[in-house]
């Protein structure tokens, strides 16, 4: 898609109307338990389940920053309802609805196929009907917002770590990094769009957002995030609202399989700062330790203790002897995507 930098600011100009757009590409996915009206009116409705509150988060991805603009559509689609999804599921709350507010240089026919297709796909899946939205004309940009329910009282928060409750992840980390440096690697070797079945580059692309732990982990535990900055970063953020910090195990973090072969430092440096992973990392009471293996496998995703929250502010990385690990400079900042 080409970009104009004088774009009308709605579509009314567009071959095919924003009306008929909105209706072609965006509305019959909007059913849902909780959904009273979907697409078509000015506003939605929702009706939560008695006592839940709810639940809302808004992210927008900008073509050029946050996605390649030759990106495959269906992941552009896929990616922005995982990454506010991701929000839901680190407060442990379960989708009633999406809002995507799409801003488009051109109605271009194929390319919005492939986007509701991709985001349909992951919405339908998770539950996520897409209940309402806008649509203008300019430089291409997704916003997505999100609408969840939890019970009251029960949301994950950042604060509520406790000095002593383990530090645990889902999935493997680093993933994404891989994906995204596989990826500029192929771009540089002059590739075309990338493939999204090549395993490499679908961690990158097609995160997968942890709805179903982030339910179970509700009423286990008070304290959540998601990994979309990387686990250095987030955790600080538990640890700051916590008023506590943590002690890892660099042996234990667990590297996802795409970094096997990576020096040993840059691999332990990209599973611990990389982004875009899209895990989930909790606090744990110790003495609930053992839980944590049979709710791992009913879910059917790994759940690793790395560390544990400590008394002492800031989070300190230690080998096997307990001594801090020094780490590679993995130069992220040449990566970054946010
Ligand atoms: P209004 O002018 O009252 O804000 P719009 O003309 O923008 O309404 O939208 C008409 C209907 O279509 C509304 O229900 C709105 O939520 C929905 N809608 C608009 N754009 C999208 C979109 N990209 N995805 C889903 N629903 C959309
Ligand atoms: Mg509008």
């Amino acid at each position: 898609m080409t970009q104009s930098p004088h774009s009308a600011p709605d579509m009314a100009d567009a071959p095919l109307s924003e009306f008929s757009l909105i209706d072609r590409f965006f509305s019959g996915r909007d059913r849902g338990p909780g959904v009273v009206l979907g697409v078509g009116d000015d506003c939605t409705l929702l009706s939560p389940r008695r006592g839940q509150e709810l639940a809302v988060s808004v992210d927008t991805m900008v073509c050029g920053t946050h996605f390649f603009p030759d990106q495959p559509a269906a992941a552009v689609g896929h990616k922005a309802l995982a990454a506010a999804l991701s929000d839901l599921a680190a407060m442990g709350a379960e989708p009633l609805g999406t809002l995507l507010a799409i801003t488009l240089p051109a109605a271009d026919e194929a390319w919005l196929t492939a986007f509701a297709e991709g985001m349909g796909r992951l919405a339908e899946r998770l539950r996520a009907p897409l209940i309402g939205g806008d649509t203008t004309r300019g430089p291409l940009s997704v916003s997505v917002t999100v609408i969840g329910q939890v019970p009251a009282g029960h949301a994950l928060r950042r604060s509520g770590a406790e000095p002593g409750n383990l530090v645990v992840v889902s999935g493997s980390l680093g993933g994404a990094f891989a994906g995204l440096q596989a990826e500029q690697e192929r771009r540089e070797a002059g590739g075309g769009p990338p493939a999204l079945q090549d395993p490499a580059l679908r961690r990158f692309f097609l995160p997968e957002p942890r709805i179903a732990l982030g339910r179970t982990l509700r009423g286990r535990t008070r304290t959540a995030i998601d990994l979309s900055d990387g686990l250095m970063a987030d955790l600080g953020h538990i640890c700051e609202a916590s008023r506590c910090g943590a002690d890892l195990q660099a042996e234990a973090i667990p590297r996802d399989p795409l970094l096997a072969g990576w020096p040993d430092g840059t691999a332990l440096a990209a599973a611990l700062s990389g982004g875009d992973d899209y895990e989930l990392l909790f606090a744990w009471p110790a003495r609930q330790r053992s839980e944590l293996r049979p709710l791992a496998s009913a879910l059917q995703l790994p759940l690793t203790v790395i560390g544990e929250f400590t008394t002492e502010p800031g989070i300190r990385v230690l080998d096997t002897t307990g001594r801090p690990v020094t780490l590679a400079d993995p130069g992220f900042d040449h990566f970054r995507t946010d």
